[in-house]
């Protein structure tokens, strides 16, 4: 008699176990399939699920199919075609590699696999459920391999019962079939839900791929990224601040060709946005990075996607940069003006009346940033001298030509409560009305001179407000910045405030409300850098300020609007970095007629 307590698992309970790592969820047998597919090389990868995957998944693929041995091998643990010894182990280009997936996915469901080789006269289909020998029987069918997975978790009740309602599952299994899209926009994609067709997204390129998945405008609201350093690379998308999101359900990762997440590298793009986003918004991006296997880790467990580089500085430095320079550099102003040379480069000197500072100064057209030039300086100074005369002529001849309608008075009507419609030579010219207003009042606060600040109208008798003790203290932390804009305020540490001052267009009455929205937005926009506390706060102010969507304006009001727009050093950005207006061409108008 043996005295053996310790004992060797059978292989099924220990497959069991370790499917508790690999499969959680139906989103989980998507994933490992959907990750076969593309190392079999198949050119489409159709996936059905029903009942959000727990009921069936069913992955079709082209790709180069099985033999009948190595099919035979496929839901053994630790079967793998993928990687032979410890080397191949730090140069992995496949999306698996630990054998694993198909036999935890056999301990916990019932697997049925079908496959054909393009060499092979026939097929074959493997058969296989929990804790039975699987078996192989011949199969007629087309090249490549399926696989149908039922009955998820019917084996382990206490699993099935921890998944979460169908509509958190199939989002789970949603989200994949996203990043599987866009990780691989050469390859046809096709995704149903039972009967539902999802999506079906054809080869296409990156950008395509992009608005077909996320539903956003290709051309328009996407700006391409692409840069290389220290071999690593950075290429893809990043969006707009106008389809911007609540939530990072739009930001998508890939490390050779992987998803993954990376807290750092997201916050590498949300910096290069700067004050273009209101807190709390979340860009856009759909980013590729590709590095050197070699130089780091993939070999991450199984359900993390969380990748750690070795350089993280210098990943999160060249997504930072890139970012920014392509949001620089793109043509973020709206896309009527797309053929300007003007709008390829978003750094320009432009004339500014004496009390804006002089000639020296540069405007980022896309963050409506005015900074003094310094020639030679940096990549935005060389953008400036790279500004050609055709750029600027192609310029002023757009704005003369809204100008030139202007002689007696251009006429303008204010459409919905919140459009102003005039013309120009080209075309109808839309205007936002709010959007016009904040970048008119951000402009005329900022062009104050800030030593002659003294702009704010002195209350007859101060005004005393209660104010939370964070807010208090916010107001203390930027009160040289309230200053500039007119406010004269003394913060107490108990909350209380006294407002001896404020801004001449703050209506009297409204000190507190205008003080209490300001400070809510800041507390909302998070902390800005030193050297752009002021803008900052003054593209707060002007947001508070603007006229809203929905007031009506009288006429010359909005006559007033359009004319103080266009003399707007940079007319076609609010300083939130929403478009203030678009033109409608009459070419346009012109072929609805017919
Ligand atoms: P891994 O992908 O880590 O190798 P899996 O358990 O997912 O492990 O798959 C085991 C093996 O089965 C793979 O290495 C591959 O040889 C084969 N295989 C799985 N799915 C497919 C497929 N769709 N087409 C061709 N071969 C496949
Ligand atoms: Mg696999």
């Amino acid at each position: 008699m043996t005295d053996h307590t310790i004992h060797i698992l059978p292989e099924h309970l220990a497959n069991q176990i370790a499917a508790g790592e690999v499969v959680q969820r139906p989103e989980s047998v998507v994933k490992e399939l959907v990750e076969n597919a593309v190392d079999a090389g198949a050119s489409t990868i159709t996936v059905v699920v029903k009942g959000a995957g727990k009921q069936l998944v069913h992955v079709i693929d082209d790709g180069g199919g099985m033999s009948k041995d190595d099919l035979a091998l496929a839901t053994v643990r630790h079967a793998t075609s993928k990687i032979r010894n410890e080397s191949d182990l730090h140069a992995i280009r496949t999306m698996g590699f630990r054998g694993e997936a198909l036999a935890s996915i056999a301990a916990v469901a019932d697997v049925e696999m079908r496959t054909r080789r393009v060499a092979d006269d026939t097929g074959w289909v493997l058969h296989a459920r929990p804790g039975q020998t699987p078996d192989v029987a011949p199969w007629a069918g087309d090249v490549g391999t399926q696989v149908i997975v039922r009955n998820l978790f019917a084996n382990v009740p206490a699993r099935r019962k921890f998944l979460k309602s169908d509509l958190t599952e199939f989002r789970h299994i949603s989200e994949t079939m996203q990043k599987l899209a866009l990780a691989r926009p050469d390859r046809r994609v096709v995704f149903y839900d039972g009967d539902v067709l999802v999506f079906d997204a054809r080869p296409a390129d990156l950008r395509d791929r992009i608005a077909e998945i996320l539903a956003v405008d290709a051309r328009r609201q996407l700006v391409p990224v692409d840069a290389t350093e220290g071999g690593v690379t950075v290429r893809g998308y990043v969006g707009l601040p106008g389809i911007a999101r609540q939530s990072r359900s739009g930001q998508f990762l890939f490390l050779n060709g992987r998803p993954i997440v990376s807290r750092s590298v997201a916050h590498a793009v949300l910096t290069a946005y700067e004050h273009l986003l209101d807190g709390g918004q979340h860009p856009v991006f759909v980013l590729h990075l590709d590095v050197d296997p070699q130089r780091v880790d993939v070999n991450v467990h199984p359900q993390k996607h969380e990748v750690k580089f070795d350089d993280e500085r210098s990943v999160y430095l060249l997504v930072q940069q890139a970012t920014a320079s392509a949001l620089q550099q793109s043509n973020v102003i709206p896309a009527f003006a797309a053929d300007l040379g003007l709008a390829q480069r978003p750094l320009q000197s432009l004339p500014m009346t004496p009390s804006q500072g002089g000639g020296g100064l540069v405007v980022n057209r896309l963050t409506g940033e005015i900074m003094p030039s310094r020639a030679g300086a940096s990549p935005r100074a060389a953008t400036q001298r790279g500004y050609t005369a055709a750029a600027r002529e192609g310029y002023d001849q757009l704005m003369s030509g809204l100008m030139r309608e202007e002689t007696p008075a251009m006429p303008v009507l204010q459409a919905d409560g919140r459009w102003l419609v005039t013309t120009s030579a080209d075309g109808l010219v839309v205007v936002d009305q709010q959007a016009a207003h904040e970048r008119i009042l951000f402009e005329r606060v900022m062009a104050r001179d800030a030593a002659t600040q003294h702009v704010g109208q002195a209350l007859l008798f101060s005004v005393q407000l209660r104010m939370s003790a964070a807010h208090a203290a916010l107001l203390r932390e930027y009160v040289l910045e309230f200053e500039a804009l007119g406010f004269r305020v003394d913060a107490h540490a108990d909350g209380s405030v006294d407002v001896h001052a404020v801004p001449a267009d703050v209506r009297p009455g409204s000190e507190e409300t205008v003080l209490a929205d300001m400070l809510r937005e800041l507390e909302v926009a998070g902390r800005f850098p030193a050297e752009r506390r002021r803008e900052g706060l003054v593209a707060i102010y002007a947001a508070r300020q603007a006229v809203r969507r929905g007031e009506r304006l009288q006429p010359d009001e909005q006559s007033q609007v359009v004319r103080d727009l266009f003399a707007c050093a940079v007319p076609h950005m609010s300083p939130r970095g929403v478009p203030t207006y678009v033109v409608i061409p009459f070419d346009e108008i012109g072929s609805r007629f017919r």
